[in-house]
């Protein structure tokens, strides 16, 4: 169990764990059951009352998937913690849990590409107002505040430029204005190794579990972060009723293997992009580096102070722009051109194209995504070896 002063990695391998009663097995059991026996009805009344703990059926918590609630909320530094089927499963969860008609969101307009097609073309069905503004603007924050304001949404860094948004500016300007108002950060890029929203004065932390925390390429899975009385709405609300995002115990079980490595991954994958980025902003065929820890890039100096690191995320612009770049991804061997982000591997990719074809040209404009931009997901081989490749893929184009 979790205990005061513990190194993350400590606490990544051994908060939440339990005993095993069964069998006394070190690893956590899957516990792949849709539903959970009662001793009589009196106890099922009692448990559907929530007047005596226990489980009852999987959508509404299972033992496998608390377990990964414990140990991402301990990382986290939240009172607690809801995971989900996808990081999609877990942002939706929040908006319906957060909104209802006739309220108002402000949300960043560099966001990964799903979640900006939830706010733009989603959520306005159903009568949310969204203002798209640039949070690294606090001036562009404050013009758009209402008094119908439910909630400020961003990602730093954001998908896919790396801008970095000062997150205790955000918050005070928003809680000051109306401390009610929820400041929602998408900390996929960070993970909590890196950075940590709650920490800095944001309300919901929501993540997608698939990248980093994961960070093996086999699972699909999300997380929302937050108070206790708002992660128990979000789960008798948002995730029972609302979306029943709901992840597999397995999946949470591949989550929960995954994390025990997330601390010695993110050092590799940091220190590996750190060279990359230097390559590529050494490179005369590279006219722009988009990487936070470039002493060049502007959000450099905020990204030093609220971060530990600067990820593995480094996205790049080539000389010939958008058809040189494409040019370049499939010209490549090793780092292999596919959507998705923190794993071993190596993975590249297009945003205008991929991750972001839900923006239209005017709205990629806005949110300072320029057409031919590279989006390069660092992974953990030899940073010789991913060089190599680069090299030969830019002596192709
Ligand atoms: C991938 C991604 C998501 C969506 O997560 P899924 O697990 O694919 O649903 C959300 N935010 C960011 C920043 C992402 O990169």
């Amino acid at each position: 169990m979790k205990e005061a002063n513990q190194g993350f990695g400590t606490i990544a391998i051994h908060a939440g764990n339990a005993k095993d009663k069964s069998y006394g097995a070190l690893t956590a059991p899957i516990c792949q059951s849709s539903t959970f026996v009662f001793d009589d009805c009196a106890q099922g009344g009692r448990r559907f009352a929530g007047a005596e703990g226990g489980f009852i059926y999987t959508r509404l918590g299972n033992p496998t998937t608390a377990m990964l609630e414990t140990k991402l909320a301990a990382l986290e530094g939240a009172e607690a913690a809801a995971v989900t089927s996808s990081g999609m499963g877990a942002i939706s969860a929040v908006f319906w849990t957060v909104c209802r008609a006739g309220v108002h969101v402000i949300a960043d307009s560099t966001l990964y590409g799903c979640t900006y097609a939830l706010l733009s073309h989603g959520l306005t069905r159903f009568g949310v107002e969204v203002s798209f503004v640039d949070t690294a603007d606090i001036a562009q924050v404050k013009a758009a505040l209402r008094d119908n304001t439910v909630a400020i949404y961003l990602e730093t860094p954001a998908n896919p430029t790396l801008k970095i948004t000062d997150i205790r500016q955000v918050c005070d300007v928003a809680h000051n204005f109306n401390k009610n108002i929820r400041v929602i950060c998408d900390n996929t890029f960070a993970t909590p190794y890196l950075q940590t929203p709650l920490a800095l004065g944001c309300d919901i932390v929501v993540h997608s579990a698939t990248k980093y925390i994961n960070g093996h390429g086999d699972v699909v899975a999300g997380a929302a972060l937050g108070a206790n009385d708002f992660i128990s709405e979000l789960k008798l609300f948002g995730i029972k009723d609302m979306t029943g995002s709901v992840i597999s115990p397995h999946d949470a079980y591949l989550v929960l293997r995954g994390l025990k490595t997330l601390e010695i991954r993110m050092d590799r994958h940091c220190a590996n992009a750190k060279i990359i980025a230097r390559y590529l902003s050494e490179n005369p065929k590279v006219t722009k580096v988009y990487f936070p820890g470039l002493e060049t890039h502007p959000g450099h100096a905020i990204a030093q102070r609220q971060m530990k690191d600067f990820g593995g995320m480094i996205s790049f612009e080539v000389k010939g722009g958008k058809e040189a770049g494409i040019n370049l991804l499939d010209n490549l061997d090793l780092c292999t051109l596919a959507v998705s982000l923190g794993d071993a591997e190596t993975l590249i990719e297009h945003p205008a194209s991929m991750t972001h074809s839900t923006y239209t040209a005017a709205e990629l404009k806005k949110a300072g995504v320029p057409e031919g931009l590279v989006r390069i997901s660092v992974g953990l081989e030899n940073p010789q070896d991913i060089i190599a490749d680069l090299e030969r893929g830019f002596s192709r184009i």
